[in-house]
């Protein structure tokens, strides 16, 4: 399930988001949330695709503000109403 997508001022989405954020089966069960091509990890030239629990996904979000790039204010809101399901719920 994604929580936001990429969208710009012509959509696809009825927001502006430089981020695009969900719950992967790709990450690891302790960190079920990825920042899916996420442009602060390609500036750093790190794996474009991090994965982190709820509080630092939180933080990583932060960064994205920081860093002048756009999050949706339901963003925060919508990870904390419903956060990623435990890992044992994901079929692989
Ligand atoms: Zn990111």
């Amino acid at each position: 399930m994604s929580y936001v997508r990429f969208s710009g001022s012509t959509g696809p989405h009825p927001y502006v988001s430089d981020v695009y954020i969900l719950d992967s089966s790709a990450c690891p069960g302790e960190r079920p949330l990825e920042c899916c091509d996420c442009q602060l990890a390609r500036a750093a030239s790190t794996d474009p695709f991090p994965c982190f629990d709820l509080a630092g996904m939180i933080a990583h979000l932060a960064e994205h503000q920081a860093a002048g790039h756009v999050v949706p204010d339901f963003v925060e809101k919508r990870l904390r109403a419903d956060p990623p399901a435990p890992r044992w719920q994901f079929i692989r």
